[in-house]
């Protein structure tokens, strides 16, 4: 075991020290981008944006998954950039998609509390305060029209996600096709010359199933129900088409998931039923990528594929009882942590596999480098264009915090995975233990202290940076007589 590379080789010691001396230095500068000497005129003119919520890497054929769940998936990544190490900031959806538009850690942007009641009723805990700069908003003062077309929960406007985008389809719409349709009637009605499209869906997430009709909206009129209702019967049959377990007959089906209360210390399942949770899970996975080959279609046959930088990733993965439990927003391990991320920018990097590590955070920095887009924000992340441009790349270790059952968070780097979590301590060796099955952290002592102590530093800098940008903690939600009776009801204390 080589403790020169990687996380120990010095690199993130400099800049650990160097950020207790200057906190502020680590924050990326906008304004330094400004003299690169690139063209605007030949940066992309588009970004689609496409998140597909708790879609874990190893699932996906480019990955490494020997099932066919995702062809369409694969095609792109031969026409633009794999990043095989790309962590992201938090085992669940809220932090993680503050982080993703703001560029900031889940505990200085402090989206992080789960929300008591959700689906039908929504009243957020926490969430995005506006005075926190977007992606969006960014690109929407830079000229771009900005359109969102959510499925889910937390990627919605109650939890301050819609900020600068023109149009917002706050889950309107149930399912991918009718979000995926809607993005293009909006493009092909506005016919932008610079926009940002994001689509946010959910068929890969528990409870495993393809999209249902929702209790309708007073205002919706009944012939477009019928029509919605319709559209999503031919999705079912779709969907149907990716069974990969079709003998199956146990117990284990969607529901099953989300019906545990108690979710971790599960019983071991059969082998059959394990392999019915995976079958379950890759069909979602299968029937998304369908539509992401739409999504491609689309911009080929409108001719924007060329001029518009396409991103496909994930706010988390997905436990299958990799470590005994399932859904997500517990844990710290690669099946959470490690999410797909593939890049396609026209003329760049295409068919390139990157091994480097990267951070959701710094997806906002980085569009903002590739779309030649000047600004002078602070933020956490740091553009990794450069790794795509084939310039040099300072690999940084990656840290994740914000579980939903309070823990510490991770620190990862390509060697070595630290988990703070539970109350213990846990270190894997990647290169060796890439499932992350055996507790070195005894026998390692030496590598457990030196990353317990990168994990403590880096919180201690969250704070100071967090105090430094004279950010108000984040809003918490007016909750009214009726829903407290109902959180009552529920059991929630107050
Ligand atoms: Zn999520």
């Amino acid at each position: 075991m080589d403790v020169g590379t990687g996380l120990l080789a010095g690199m993130p010691v400099r800049v650990w020290s160097r950020l207790a001396a200057a906190v502020v230095i680590l924050l990326s500068c906008g304004a330094c981008q400004k003299d690169s000497g690139k063209d605007s005129r030949d940066a992309p003119s588009g970004v689609v944006f496409v998140l597909v919520d708790a879609l874990r890497a190893d699932r996906l054929g480019c990955y490494g998954n020997p099932r066919p769940t995702s062809p369409n998936i694969d095609a792109l990544v031969k026409r633009g950039t794999l990043f095989q190490n790309a962590i992201t900031a938090a085992p669940w959806t809220l932090p993680t998609m503050a982080t993703i538009w703001t560029s900031l850690n889940p505990s200085v942007h402090g989206a992080t509390r789960i929300s008591d009641l959700f689906q039908h009723d929504i009243r957020p805990v926490a969430k995005l305060d506006e005075s926190r700069v977007t992606l969006a908003e960014v690109l929407k003062e830079n000229g771009f029209k900005t359109g969102a077309f959510v499925d889910g929960t937390y990627c919605r406007k109650p939890f301050g996600m819609a900020q600068g985008f023109d149009v917002f389809l706050d889950a309107e719409l149930p399912g991918i096709r009718l979000n995926v349709e809607s993005m293009f009637d909006w493009l092909d009605r506005e016919k932008p010359e610079r926009f940002f499209a994001y689509l946010h869906t959910v068929e890969v997430h528990s409870p495993y199933s393809p999209a249902k009709l929702r209790p309708p909206k007073t205002e919706t009129k009944d012939l477009v129900w019928q029509q919605i209702d319709s559209v999503l019967a031919e999705e079912r049959d779709r969907y149907e088409e990716f069974n990969f377990d079709p003998g199956y007959e146990g117990k284990i089906h969607g529901y099953w998931t989300v019906a545990k209360k108690e979710r971790r210390g599960l019983e071991p399942l059969s082998e059959p039923d394990q392999k019915q949770l995976f079958a379950l899970y890759d069909r979602g996975i299968a029937y998304t990528d369908y539509w992401i080959g739409q999504v491609i279609e689309g911009l080929e046959k409108r001719g924007l594929l060329d001029r518009t930088i396409v991103v496909l990733t994930a706010d988390h993965g997905d436990e299958l009882m990799d470590h005994g439990g399932v859904e997500h927003g517990e844990t710290f391990y690669d099946e959470m942590v490690r999410v797909p991320l593939v890049i396609r920018v026209p003329g760049l990097a295409e068919g390139r596999s990157i091994e480097q590590q990267v951070g959701l955070v710094d997806l906002k920095p980085s569009l903002l480098d590739l779309l030649d887009v000047p600004h002078d924000l602070r933020m956490q992340g740091r553009s990794f264009a450069p790794l795509m441009r084939g310039e040099d790349f300072a690999e940084l270790p990656a840290f994740s915090e914000a579980s939903i059952v309070p823990g510490e968070g991770s620190v990862r780097t390509r060697d070595w995975k630290y988990i703070k979590m539970h109350g213990g301590e846990e270190l894997y060796d990647l290169r060796a233990d890439p499932r992350e099955l055996t507790n070195v952290c005894p026998t390692r002592a030496d590598v457990c202290a030196e990353m317990a102590g990168q994990l403590r530093a880096w919180r201690k800098q969250n704070t100071e940076i967090a105090e430094q940008l004279v950010l108000p903690a984040a809003p918490k939600a007016e909750v009214d007589e009726e829903t407290k009776e109902r959180l009552r009801n529920l059991g929630y204390e107050e």
